[in-house]
């Protein structure tokens, strides 16, 4: 049983093939890629030429014609960005090309369809990171030998439960903030200690009584965490301390009436992304905090590719992607990024309020540091500050 509540309003993930990540590695073990895996820019100019029949001469006008640079189309995009006048073949009567003059045509007439139709581009918000790594020539590090997976993985923005009510959802944004590439042989523990979520990296207190002391971030003291994936609650339980988050959920689930049933528990540092079996494309969980929880989804899976991937195991899980963040300024000077979430103060307008550290003391504390009001304080460190 794999439940997901509503997946059949999905079909493009409801009827994709659950894959085996172990089995999906063995097929290709299976197969001689020997030339594949040795394949580098000489060898494989050998190859096509011999293939195609073809000698060197061809070849180097070929590759000079499909060279990426000439892909580039910088200044465009640019001009299409800001309306400039872009100039497309009039005389072609295709409907894409009408369809793009009359945009062009609008971007330059209309700031507000300009404006909206920028942000409705998909990818407008990522930052896409180099998969190649500086460091390429250091070969003493331990490198990646034979074939292995590499699995996209996407971890979604927390989940806000306030926007639930009952049944019906209010609607929800969900961002793509971080998009790792791992390793099939690499355990679930590395990919959850390469995740960073703003509510882990500040302390989980109310830090109103005392501003200035030094305390243990949430992420140093509550360590418990689990991923739940293909009905399996993957508990991290590398801490003695560590307790078993997913209980209480199993409980919940033993009832026959909810229709889930049974669900599985494994330990997330004993168990390798090769011994998943997943769905490309389907929700799965990760729940840390007690109640923080992303969602995450395996858009792509494919082999290791010596060619293009950085060689080295300690480059994995690498972050690919992020999402662009503008910062959380003070709602008081709009000037500085917020520092302090404040809440309980009857003297602000809003709950939360953020304030930045000049704002907050001045406002929150008189000439001897002692509080005015009452009112709780929490650290906030924005997360355009690590994303
Ligand atoms: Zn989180
Ligand atoms: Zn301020």
């Amino acid at each position: 049983m794999d439940f997901v509540k509503g997946i059949d309003k999905y079909p493009w993930v409801d009827q994709c093939e659950k894959i085996n990540v172990r089995q999906f590695l063995s097929l290709w073990e299976s197969q001689d890629l020997s030339l594949e895996l040795e394949l580098n820019e000489e060898s494989l100019d050998r190859k096509a030429m011999e293939i195609c029949n073809i000698n060197e001469e061809t070849i180097e006008d070929i590759k000079e014609d499909l060279d990426p640079e000439k892909l580039n189309r910088d200044k465009e995009w640019k001009d299409y960005l800001y309306g400039n006048k872009l100039s497309l073949p009039n005389h072609i009567a295709l409907r894409s090309v009408a369809a793009q003059v009359s945009h062009i045509e609008k971007c330059e007439q209309n700031d507000k369809y300009r404006r909206i139709a920028n942000q409705s581009l998909k990818y407008r918000n990522y930052t896409f990171l180099n998969n190649q790594d500086a460091s390429k020539n250091s070969s003493d590090e331990p490198k990646i030998e034979g074939l292995d997976v590499i699995l996209n993985v996407q971890v979604f923005r927390p989940m806000h439960h306030s926007l639930h009510v009952g049944e019906h959802r209010k609607h929800v944004n969900l961002i793509a903030e971080q998009e790792f590439l791992c390793l099939g042989r690499q355990l679930l523990t590395a990919l959850k200690d390469e995740i960073i979520c703003s509510v882990e990296v500040n302390p989980a207190e109310d830090c109103s009584d005392d501003p200035e002391k030094e305390r243990p971030s949430a992420r140093e003291l509550y360590t418990s965490s689990f991923f739940f994936i293909d009905d399996c609650f993957y508990n991290d339980f590398r801490s003695a301390n560590n307790i078993d988050c997913s209980q209480v959920i199993m409980d919940w689930a033993k009832n026959k009436e909810r229709g889930i049933g049974t669900l599985r528990t494994a330990k997330m540092e004993e168990t390798r992304f090769n011994d998943l079996s997943i769905r490309l494309g389907q929700p799965y969980v990760y729940v840390h905090q007690g109640d923080c929880e992303h969602m995450i989804v395996f858009p792509e899976m494919r082999l290791f590719c010596p060619q293009t991937d950085s060689p080295f195991l300690r480059d994995y899980p690498k972050v690919f992607k992020t999402v662009n963040r503008n910062a959380c300024k003070c709602l008081m000077c709009h000037i500085n990024v917020a520092k302090w979430i404040v809440l309980e103060n009857k003297r602000l307008p809003y709950e939360p309020y953020f304030f930045c550290n000049q704002c907050f003391m001045s406002f929150n504390y008189d000439s001897e540091k002692k509080k005015i009001g009452h009112f709780k304080a929490f650290r906030y460190l924005d997360e355009s500050a690590f994303l």
